[in-house]
């Protein structure tokens, strides 16, 4: 156990580390770094030799590294492991500031993809982000990061004595109800670009220089492990940065395997996936048709490559729920610390077929990892994740997976501590075979 309370621990520190897209890629290129991969602007010409390890980055927000085996990509394939970046909750708004009866200053929030909008409220909020400044030339912005790393923010819930239904359950507006509330104001000017001068403070420029931020709000609060015996990891973001961590930590102890193995990390499969640095995009595509091409390879090479890799397409997954056991599927229901989940779907909203679960079920039992499997129960309709988005761009046989947790997209999620290091078991046979 004191091995995988420490995997979870990592996990945990990573995520606290990484409270936007941005920071993900950022820490994830690191801890790449760290280890001797070297990094490939995806805009200059790339070398890229056999046994090398490499990474490049997409719109600072994904990102792709790469180790090229011993053996030929179109003997073995390539063997892929993907997940994605960004979780959801809330974007600032430009020209934010909004005041209310003159003292009140609140920020104007956009809701990204689908948060609990509930599990928001009163709790210690701060915010980070990407700012873009002023460089010497208009098509190349200077960028930098941004990490308040304090309590900032809070969004109050209404007293129950203002609402006696509250418990009845309650519908949050996203435009009245969820505007978090930053400080109170002495005098109306000093509303005017208060959080751009926080900012301009903060990454001591002059606000000038500020020229837009994407900004995200995120909880303050450190994830930790929970249960007498440790078993489960509550922390914000599991979905999606367990299954990057995991699949980072499996790439690291993968060396000098004989198969090329990438890992994806890819943005915006919160918002559909359908996005310049998402799935959706042709980025992937262009990445391996590159390394195929610097490897000297042919276009039948790619195409045979292409026909003989396989993707874990790793997503979280939903674990039975001990109070309401009857929203799943009668039959299968997956628990945490039970071993990673395979989600299969008839319409394919996972792309999960009896091959590639069988390949999936064979890795497993090779890492001596347990499985298991999630169906929607028939008349639910459930979510859907990158594994179809990805082969609708480039046809890799690819199977979708995550661990069971609970709560997903509550701004504090529940996963098994045990799970994480199965999983990370699991991709790190995988990259190894
Ligand atoms: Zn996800």
């Amino acid at each position: 156990m004191a091995k995988e309370i420490k995997l979870a621990e990592e996990l945990i520190d990573f995520i606290h580390q990484s409270p936007t897209a941005f920071h993900v890629v950022e820490n994830t290129a690191q801890e790449l770094e760290a280890n001797g991969y070297k990094y490939l602007d995806i805009a200059s010409p790339w070398n890229i030799d056999k046994g090398g390890k490499y990474y490049t980055t997409k719109s600072s927000s994904a990102l792709f590294a790469f180790q090229i085996g011993t053996d030929e990509p179109e003997n073995g394939g390539l063997k892929l492991i993907s997940a994605h970046s960004d979780s959801p909750g809330f974007k600032i708004k430009p020209q934010p500031e909004m005041l209310v009866d003159n003292k009140y200053l609140k920020l104007n929030t956009e809701v990204y993809g689908g948060p609990i909008l509930m599990s928001w409220l009163d709790r210690p909020l701060s915010l980070a982000g990407r700012v873009l400044l002023k460089g010497e030339d208009a098509l190349n912005p200077k960028h930098t990061l941004v990490d308040f790393r304090k309590p900032l923010l809070i969004i109050p819930s209404v007293a129950i004595h203002l609402n006696r239904s509250v418990n009845d359950g309650i519908e949050l507006n996203k435009q009245v109800d969820m505007l978090p509330l930053m400080t109170i104001v002495k005098d109306t000017l000093e509303k005017e670009n208060y959080l751009l001068k926080l900012i301009a403070e903060q990454l001591n420029v002059n606000t000038d220089d500020i020229l837009d931020f994407d900004l995200f709000v995120y909880e303050f609060e450190k994830g930790c492990l929970v249960g007498p015996n440790q078993e489960f990891i509550s922390s914000p973001k599991l979905d999606d940065l367990a299954m990057v961590h995991a699949g980072l930590k499996a790439l690291l102890a993968s060396n000098n395997s004989a198969s090329t193995n990438i890992l994806c990390v890819f943005d915006n499969e919160e918002v559909g996936s359908v996005t310049k640095q998402g799935a959706g995009s042709p980025v992937l595509r262009n990445i391996i048709e590159r390394i195929m091409e610097k490897l000297g390879k042919s276009q039948e090479d790619y195409q045979r490559s292409i026909y003989k890799s396989f993707m874990i397409s790793a997503d979280m997954a939903h674990s039975v729920h001990p109070n309401h056991p009857e929203k799943h599927d009668p039959v299968l229901h997956p628990v945490m610390n039970a071993g990673p989940v395979i989600k299969i779907h008839a319409n394919q909203k996972y792309t999960t077929d009896g091959e590639s679960g069988a390949i999936f079920e064979s890795i497993c039992k090779q890492a001596d990892v347990p499985v298991q499997k999630f169906v929607n129960r028939s008349d639910m309709v459930g979510g859907s994740t990158l594994g179809n988005v990805s082969t609708g761009k480039i046809d890799i046989r690819t199977v979708d997976i995550g661990n069971p947790m609970l709560g997903m997209h509550s701004v504090r999620e529940l996963g098994g501590t045990n799970d994480h290091t199965y999983v990370m078991k699991a991709f790190a046979t995988f990259y190894n075979m």
